[in-house]
């Protein structure tokens, strides 16, 4: 047997859909992280959101513990270029408020909201807008029910027991769009607990050590975790919870699988914006024209299409290279600089030959070729124009932060 052909069977899980990423089935497993910043902070958030984009990650949560969070999250969701998680803890109506901001699912623990009624309507609320729910069970928040009757401790069997009676709440109200952790922090126990949830449902499992602490010795606990778990065939989605930069975790989450054969990556990496309100050009098009442009060559860089110079190049910063459109042109950056301003109809060229030039000489040597600062000069005087035409509110997130005041508040 040759090393190509040593695979690990994945166990046959329903698929669902967060977004536009699908999990379980047999969709490549994602990697998720989750954001640091105050989720408040729009602009902070979403430079961390396209740092982790940049490093592989597929989903991101972030929390939603408060009303101005949902409020930001109305404002982060048009913008993000994957799919957004709200991260909801005790309060069910900041469930409710992050729907309304938008976000393609959430996260609830069971530990935290207990009373059925409110459980069932965040549930019919995610049913009615096909948003999928992650039945988040966790270690240390076990309720404390469960714990008493499992003679004061955290055991695997409470853990699964703790999910599945969250899943007939939901049943109840015919919802079932669900993915499932039992996360721990304590290694064998989350092995055994996930080995457990997989013989009980055929759910998609969102695989993670929680609080596994700073590296080396978190990344040791989580891969410990992590990759026993899948080369048993378990696990859907994965997330490295390290006390580190969250892009660590995208990071080792890519590596984790490019190491175990299960993702591979050695082609461009494009992302793009999801486009939105202050797009300046069709983000679908030049998007799918570069992807067509780069085809299967061996260019293993990030290239980012970003729709409007206004947040693009500071989004897209951790990118290789990318292009943000301005007024009828195109703005080219190399790690978030400014280089070059290009027609809109030679956009696409000029990032192939870009992507080239850094191939082969390098980033230093791309930024040395050119005059950076005027350069900037032109996308900042871009920029100013489309704020000064489109206003701050190019995304009407304003009037949904209006409804989300009225719900959470
Ligand atoms: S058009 Fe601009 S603001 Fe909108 S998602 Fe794209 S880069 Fe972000």
């Amino acid at each position: 047997m040759d090393a190509a052909s040593v695979t690990f069977p994945r166990r046959r899980t329903r698929q669902i859909n967060v977004g536009s990423v699908a999990v379980g089935g047999d969709a490549p497993i994602s990697i998720q992280s989750m954001t640091t910043t105050k989720t408040a902070d729009v602009e902070g958030t979403l430079q961390q959101i396209y740092a982790l984009a940049a490093a592989g990650c597929d989903i991101v949560r972030c929390t939603c513990n408060e009303p101005e969070a949902a409020e930001g999250l109305a404002r982060i969701v048009p913008r993000s270029p994957v799919p957004i998680i709200a991260d909801i803890h005790h309060q069910y109506r900041m469930a409710l408020a992050a729907l309304e901001a938008g976000v393609q699912g959430l996260r609830l623990n069971p530990g935290n909201i207990r009373k059925p009624e409110h459980i069932k309507a965040v549930a019919s609320e995610c049913r009615d807008r096909g948003v999928p729910i992650r039945i988040g069970v966790n270690g240390g928040s076990l309720d404390p029910s469960l714990y008493e009757k499992y003679g004061g401790r955290v055991t695997p069997e409470a853990m699964v027991e703790s999910a599945m009676m969250e899943l007939a709440y939901f049943a109840e109200v015919d919802f079932s769009d669900v993915k499932i952790s039992v996360k721990a922090s304590n290694v064998p126990l989350m092995i055994e607990a996930y080995r457990q949830l997989a013989d009980a449902t055929d759910h998609p499992l969102h695989l993670g050590v929680t609080e596994a602490g700073p590296p080396p010795a978190g990344l040791v606990k989580g891969t410990a975790g992590l990759a026993t778990l899948l080369a048993e065939g378990i696990g859907d989605t994965i997330r490295y919870s390290l006390t580190a930069d969250p892009v660590e975790e995208a990071r080792a989450g890519r590596q984790l699988l490019e190491a175990m054969g299960l993702r591979e990556r050695k082609n461009i990496d494009l992302i793009a914006c999801p486009s939105c309100g202050r797009a300046e050009v069709d983000v679908i098009q030049v998007a799918a024209d570069a992807q067509a442009a780069f085809g299967d060559r061996e260019i293993p860089l990030q290239v980012a299409v970003m729709g409007c110079v206004v947040n693009g190049p500071g989004e897209a910063r951790d990118a290789d290279l990318g292009i943000a459109a301005g007024r009828g042109r195109g703005h080219l950056f190399v790690k978030g600089q400014n280089v070059a301003v290009v027609p809109e109809d030679e956009m696409v060229e000029q990032l192939v030959e870009w992507a080239e030039y850094i191939v082969e000489h390098g980033t230093d040597a791309a930024l040395a070729r050119v005059d950076t600062t005027k350069a900037a000069r032109e996308a900042e005087r871009d920029r100013a124009r489309l704020l000064g035409e489109q206003g701050d509110d190019a995304n009407a997130s304003e009037a949904r932060v209006e409804v989300i005041r009225k719900i959470s508040r």
